[in-house]
């Protein structure tokens, strides 16, 4: 089986990461642009960062197989310091028209401030007027008002539901998500939001449709292999293969290939990786490295 997860903050990863992601089956990925744990001070940050998952990061995810697209937005967290907001909002349409930014986000509530939702909204008609799909975060606290806060706010800017990805759901999100005809992501994150057992159950009660499933792996403790994981749990759990085709791959690719940056024989082209590439000089080997060192040898040379 091939995965898509469309959700994973590769810049916080290593390049082990990626290898067992590539090994797991992982063909392609989205890296949404967010918080790095502590704010920011300056807008020249968010410009390094953006150019980031456009160059570098896609970059390294090449070299190990893995076809690389991001989205590009203001993090709810930092639109709460104004100032900065307004100069990042500035330099949004530099990126966002770029080559594999697949939408914007991820953008929505985090406190859910006066702040979050004029940013929020400024950014909903950023992707209406740059026709991409939207990829929505939902607060961890009052989710289920958050949630339908969200969804409410992008109806009211006219944006069509089958445009936005509502992330962070949970059994108590799912059923409105759908019933309003948005795309209904994810996270399966250790501790804090869903475990896959739960996510098996959900698929169980409202079948596959619209239904995506991500990792949102990032610097916390998280893991780059949820997808792969919890397609694997579903198996065990009987469900079918063509329901975990479409949740951990497909419906991904069908919901953000809306932003015409997305062509599935890509992900085949990335396959053949040189590691002796180089990006701007650089490459991921260091001095003398042999390139894909196998991880199971017991010597390290
Ligand atoms: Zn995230």
């Amino acid at each position: 089986m091939v995965f898509f997860d469309p959700h994973v903050h590769m810049t916080s990863r290593t390049t082990d990461d990626y290898q067992a992601m590539a090994d797991a089956g992982i063909v392609a990925l989205i890296e949404p642009a967010f918080w790095l744990g502590q704010p920011r001070t300056g807008v020249a940050t968010f410009k390094d960062y953006f150019a980031s998952l456009v160059g570098w990061e896609r970059f390294r995810s090449s070299q190990f197989g893995i076809k690389h697209y991001c989205t590009i937005g203001l993090n709810s967290r930092e639109a709460n310091n104004e100032a900065l907001a307004e100069q990042v909002m500035e330099i949004l349409p530099l990126y966002v028209y770029k080559e594999g930014v697949v939408g914007v986000g991820e953008i929505g509530f985090d406190d859910q401030t006066p702040a979050e939702e004029k940013y929020y909204r400024a950014q909903l008609e950023l992707a209406k007027e740059a026709g991409l799909p939207v990829q929505v975060h939902t607060p961890h606290r009052d989710k289920k008002q958050g949630t339908e806060r969200s969804m409410a706010i992008a109806l009211e800017h006219g944006l069509d539901p089958g445009m936005v990805i509502i992330d962070h759901n949970n059994e108590e999100t799912v059923h409105s998500v759908l019933d309003q005809g948005f795309w209904a992501a994810f996270t399966i994150y250790p501790f804090t939001k869903m475990g896959n057992e739960r996510m098996v159950e959900v698929v169980r009660e409202y079948g596959p449709e619209r239904i995506m499933v991500n990792s949102a792996a990032d610097w916390g403790i998280s893991d780059p292999l949820a997808v792969p994981k919890t397609a694997a749990l579903m198996k065990m759990k009987g469900i079918s293969d063509e329901a975990i085709r479409l949740v951990t791959y497909q419906n991904a690719l069908d919901a953000f290939a809306q932003s015409g940056q997305i062509t599935e024989s890509d992900f085949e082209a990335v396959k053949n990786i040189d590691q002796s590439l180089k990006f701007n000089g650089n490459t991921i080997l260091r001095g003398g490295q042999q390139p894909r060192i196998d991880k199971d040898s017991i010597f390290i040379r």
